[in-house]
């Protein structure tokens, strides 16, 4: 039986599915089975064509509608989410792999809480208050949608990206052609349907499905997308952007990471401990702002290893529809040797692999799983340190001075999120100032929020996601300007008039 019926095709345009026109067909596979859970008809540029078209009609009457109307209906989206909040953590769980607890108690709730959000924040677009900036004149500030979004999601937080995209496109009157990743295409059109079904009007929302280099490229450069939203890597991101620019469209980047965990000799131990293990293995590490790299103080260095070491060996891998199972396989074989590539190639550079580092056996041999790996011993300037591996892999490095665990924190291209732990607030503040990152949490990592925002510093990207800070990009401020004196040869028309 099908985990959803998509019965007319997989692609959503103009409030429809459709077929995709490539003729290609393309398996969506649970990475924890190895089961096809779904078969797609892949989209060509036409369908990437007849969806834009369908975003660029929906657009006059979307972006005319009042504040109150777009939350009325985002309102009603949330809580059809809510009503289907099942489905989505099923299908979410078997397309990415994810486990069943992950998704019921994270993705779901936290794309019903970001929709309430923006359904608020449609009612709250700020500008300038209108007034007298020149005399005799009168100059007011509208913010307007832009027009037809083009935007491009990762596969790691499938739902959650989907939701981040259209929803303050959406809210601020846009309309949106959203490229799922191939391989995690089916709770975005899920979430598409649903907007239909809460009220929000044809062609406002459209998803196409197909790849990166063929459709997501026709859409990045389409000329009629105004805007260019894009999460993913940064290679992928750069090219995104030399593409973008091509036609001088708005761009928002949200890139990889490689955050740093920065350890000072006053934490509490337990608590870094605890939140090392958390925040580097959620969704199997495929997290842009997982921790990836633990700086310690030297006096807490082997106390911090042996107990984040523990901690790794008693999580269970397993099968994912199972709430008690922990963690899951990566999204894909690819990624498995990838990340598998990533350790191996340490431990020839002479890395001690305190404990994992293996792909597991047995029962989990049929899925893509590795498990949770911790590394010591290698240099900063290694690529284990210095490169993106999205797994369950986390390097401990030890520093002496304060300047040195900063230094460290700011030495890779990345500068997406950070965290400090210690019980200083001075230190906490330097910190805090002093790393660049577009989020540095303190005495805690991962957390994120509806309401503040989210986005890169460095080659992590820039623009944000979430909050109404997102609104800087998804629109747009016209000066309007209007005399107030009725004077026929104005004050300022002497440059041209002289005295006559
Ligand atoms: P990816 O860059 O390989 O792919 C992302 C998307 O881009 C996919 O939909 C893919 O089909 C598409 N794509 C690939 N080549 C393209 C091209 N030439 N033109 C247009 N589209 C193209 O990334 P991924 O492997 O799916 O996701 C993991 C990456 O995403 C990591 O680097 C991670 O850090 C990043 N990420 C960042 C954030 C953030 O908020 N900054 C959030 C989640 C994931």
């Amino acid at each position: 039986m099908p985990m959803q019926d998509f019965g007319n095709g997989h692609q959503y345009v103009g409030g429809q599915l459709r077929q995709g026109s490539s003729g290609e067909t393309f398996d969506v596979v649970n990475p924890a089975t190895g089961d096809t859970v779904e078969t797609l008809t892949l989209a060509d540029p036409s369908d990437v064509d007849a969806a834009v078209a369908a975003a660029k009609g929906a657009f006059p009457q979307w972006s005319g509608a009042t504040p109150g109307e777009r939350a009325g209906v985002l309102n009603k989206l949330a809580a059809l989410i809510e009503e289907r909040a099942e489905d989505f953590a099923r299908v979410e769980s078997a397309q990415a792999g994810k486990p069943i607890r992950l998704t019921t108690e994270f993705d779901v709730p936290g794309t019903i809480d970001n929709t309430a959000f923006f359904a608020g924040a449609a009612r709250n677009l700020e500008g300038k208050a209108a007034g007298e900036y020149a005399a005799g004149s009168t100059s007011m500030v509208r913010r307007e949608a832009i027009g037809v979004v083009g935007s491009i999601a990762p596969w790691n937080y499938p739902l959650q990206m989907a939701a981040w995209k259209i929803l303050p496109a959406i809210a601020a009157g846009n309309t949106i052609v959203l490229k799922p990743a191939e391989i995690t295409p089916l709770t975005s059109l899920m979430f598409a349907r649903a907007c239909t079904d809460a009220g929000i009007p044809d062609g406002v929302v459209n998803v196409v499905t197909g790849k990166g280099r063929t459709v997501g490229e026709y859409l990045m450069g389409h000329a009629d997308v105004s805007m260019v939203s894009f999460t993913g890597s940064t290679g992928v991101g750069k090219r995104i952007g030399e593409v973008a620019l091509r036609t001088v469209k708005r761009l928002h980047l949200e890139l990889g990471g490689k955050a740093p965990f920065v350890v000072f000799d006053d934490a509490d131990l337990d608590a870094a401990i605890n939140g090392a293990v958390a925040a580097s293995l959620i969704n199997s590490g495929q997290d842009c702002t997982a921790a990836t790299r633990a700086y310690v103080q030297r006096p807490l260095f082997d106390a911090f290893v042996a107990g984040v070491a523990e901690l790794y060996q008693g999580v269970r891998l397993g099968d994912t529809t199972d709430p008690a199972t922990d963690l899951g396989p990566l999204v894909s074989r690819r990624q498995q040797e990838s990340v598998a590539g990533f350790v191996e190639r340490a431990r020839g550079y002479g890395a001690t692999i305190v404990t994992g580092g293996e792909i597991p056996g047995g029962d989990l041999a049929k899925g893509a799983f590795y498990r949770p790996t911790l590394v010591t011993g290698v240099a900063q300037d290694s690529e284990i340190v210095q490169d993106e591996i999205f797994g369950p892999v986390l390097v401990v490095l030890p520093f002496d001075s304060d300047d040195e665990g900063i230094r460290l924190a700011n030495d890779t291209p990345y500068g997406l999120a950070a965290s400090a732990w210690t019980r200083d607030i001075f230190r906490s503040l330097r910190a805090t100032r002093e790393i660049q990152a577009g989020c540095v949490w303190v005495n805690d990592h991962i957390p994120i929020i509806s309401d503040m925002p989210h986005g890169g510093y460095k080659a992590s990207g820039f623009g944000k996601d979430m909050s109404q800070y997102s609104f800087d990009e998804y629109t747009q401020v016209k000066h309007v300007m209007y005399d107030g004196t009725g004077i026929a040869r104005k004050d300022w028309h002497r440059t041209i008039f002289g005295a006559r």
